[in-house]
């Protein structure tokens, strides 16, 4: 579960979230909907404990992110999916990540296997497609199995096919009883991926609750 409670934070004289109240609940993919520039990305940094709030507190599965005791295990997330050394494959990438953080190397082919990447893990990112850098990024996040998961745009780009895989393997997740938290600008991208919305505008909450209910309203 993610609980957002009137977080907010400033850059300067921006505002860019502002008392920002909502809860993502476990079981559940909700989606994050607001126009570039909402506030969507600021929020899920805060979430991670990448940024510290100005206001308010977010907690995950019930504790701030930098008090968690085992924070891999709890929370992952896929911010973006550029990848910084792309001429190292995509097995490669994950094995680094796994032992930089105390994660055995067998579970790197737990998750290639989990995105559908185990044919072409000694393949170089750079010839990965969108969709393939996208699942290499949701592996990653998977690493360390955690209960709780974040992922800012994570069919952007993406021809159709690609969209309802990741949409298939969001629904996944979230079946076993995770939490995933998935943003995205497109309404009807989102009505196709999310059981529950979050809805923000300059930072501020503008709807909370099912997509059902939301659509009907619309
Ligand atoms: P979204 O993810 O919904 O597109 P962001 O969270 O990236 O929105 O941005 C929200 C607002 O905060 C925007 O006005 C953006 O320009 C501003 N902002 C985000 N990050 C920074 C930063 N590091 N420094 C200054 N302004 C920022
Ligand atoms: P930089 O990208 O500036 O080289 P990093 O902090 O990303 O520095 O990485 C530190 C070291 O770890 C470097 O030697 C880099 O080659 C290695 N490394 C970083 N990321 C990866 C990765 N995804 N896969 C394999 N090795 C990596």
């Amino acid at each position: 579960m993610i609980e957002a409670n009137a977080l907010t934070k400033r850059y300067g004289t921006t505002t860019a979230v502002d008392g920002l109240t909502f809860t993502a609940r476990s079981g559940r993919v909700t989606g994050f909907l607001g126009p570039n520039g909402a506030g969507k990305s600021t929020t899920m940094r805060l979430v991670l404990g990448l940024d510290t709030p100005d206001g308010g507190s977010v907690l995950v599965d019930g504790v701030p992110y930098r008090q968690l005791k085992d924070p891999l295990r709890t929370v992952g997330a896929m911010l973006d999916a550029t990848w910084r050394h792309p001429g190292r494959s995509g097995r490669d990438h994950l094995r680094w990540l796994a032992a930089t953080n105390g994660i055995p190397a067998g579970r790197v082919e737990e998750v290639l296997s989990l995105v559908g990447l185990t044919s072409v893990a000694k393949t170089r990112v750079l010839q990965y497609s969108l969709g393939m850098q996208q699942r290499l990024g949701i592996a990653a996040a998977m690493l360390g199995d955690p209960r709780v998961l974040l992922f800012d745009e994570p069919v952007n780009g993406l021809d159709p096919e690609g969209m309802a895989w990741i949409r298939q393997l969001l629904h996944a997740l979230a079946a076993e009883g995770r939490t995933v938290f998935v943003s995205s600008h497109l309404l009807p991208e989102m009505a196709q991926t999310a059981q529950d919305l979050v809805v923000i505008g300059r930072g501020r909450l503008i709807y909370q609750g099912t997509m059902d209910d939301f659509v009907a309203r619309t």
